[in-house]
């Protein structure tokens, strides 16, 4: 009875951990509804990266056939160029680089990735060629080590090492009394924001990707680790094309292109000198946040 079972237990071991794969990419996104099914079309090629250049092309999407959520959405970001998207809470931020990982079909117009659309590639290849930092990183009740390894299974002790000081969390983990080897998790050492920020940082610069979405954290880190974590981001994201979700207008005002949303359309784009200058939405929200600034320091000056 025994041999007959142990087939089922195998794949229960194997559902369990698809489950799980499932579970940390959703959390990712902060999705909560499953998304629909997306299906390779049959003998989908892999996508073929050159340089990364990525391309939206009058995209209309709805998560529900009732409310459309993207209007006519184009934009190209070249190969290591950084883009950076604003708006205010619902936009459409965060749909457009679920689309871009194509957790989601779109309803009109392409995306594509080195001239590729990336609905005719393999999902696979796709994803493999993107890296995301989200807002909140999902962390597996394991070693501090195999968290980091998540971003690419297998990779050497030397690797892991590399990629948590390019991270900024090297000098953290060694001050650990079980260095890489500490338990994390609900179980284990509870890490705090800008530590979690780290480790997908450095979980990315394992994966090695050509495309880079950042989904910047919405809650404010003490400025000591904001600068850190900017910094780490600055190094992992130099040469490969970036697409930043941006809540703090301060980190973007070197982007090659802001685009700026508003109810799912692009409302304004260019650099910041221009669009200040334009004086929209964009330089509103900009001296909203710097008066917020000039507040909170005169707060933690008292
Ligand atoms: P925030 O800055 O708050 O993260 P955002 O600009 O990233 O906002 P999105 O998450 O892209 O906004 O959401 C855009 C719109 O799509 C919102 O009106 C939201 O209610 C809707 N939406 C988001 N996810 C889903 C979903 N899974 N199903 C249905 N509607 C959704």
């Amino acid at each position: 009875l025994a041999q007959l079972f142990r087939p089922l237990d195998m794949l229960g071991m194997v559902y369990r951990e698809i489950k799980q794969g499932l579970i940390d990419m959703e959390s990712m996104f902060g999705l909560i509804d499953t998304p629909a099914e997306i299906a390779d079309v049959p003998g989908a090629p892999p996508l073929q990266v050159v340089g990364g250049h990525v391309r939206f092309s009058h995209v209309e999407f709805g998560y529900e056939s009732r409310r459309q959520i993207l209007h006519d959405v184009s934009f190209e970001v070249p190969p290591g160029k950084k883009l950076a998207i604003v708006g205010h809470s619902g936009a459409g931020k965060s749909t457009l680089s679920r689309i871009l990982y194509r957790f989601y079909d779109i309803q009109g117009g392409a995306v594509t990735i080195d001239g590729q659309d990336i609905a005719k590639v393999t999902q696979d290849s796709l994803r493999r060629s993107i890296g995301i930092v989200p807002q909140d990183t999902v962390l597996f009740n394991e070693s501090i080590g195999y968290n980091i390894a998540y971003g690419r299974p297998g990779a050497s002790q030397d690797e892991i090492e590399t990629a948590a000081k390019g991270a900024a969390i090297h000098d953290f983990i060694v001050s650990l009394p079980d260095g890489y080897a500490t338990q994390v998790g609900e179980r284990g050492l509870k890490l705090s924001g800008g530590e979690k920020q780290r480790v997908a940082i450095a979980r990315t610069i394992l994966k090695d990707p050509a495309i880079l979405i950042l989904d910047e954290a919405t809650s404010a880190l003490d400025s000591a680790t904001e600068a850190d974590i900017q910094s780490a981001l600055g190094t992992v994201s130099q040469s490969r094309t970036t697409l930043v979700i941006a809540h703090r207008l301060s980190t973007v005002t070197d982007a090659d292109e802001i685009l700026v949303m508003a109810s799912g359309r692009i409302v304004e784009r260019g650099r910041h000198e221009a669009l200040l200058d334009a004086r929209g939405l964009y330089a509103e929200m900009w001296a909203l946040q710097q008066a917020e600034a000039a507040v909170d320091e005169a707060m933690a000056a008292e």
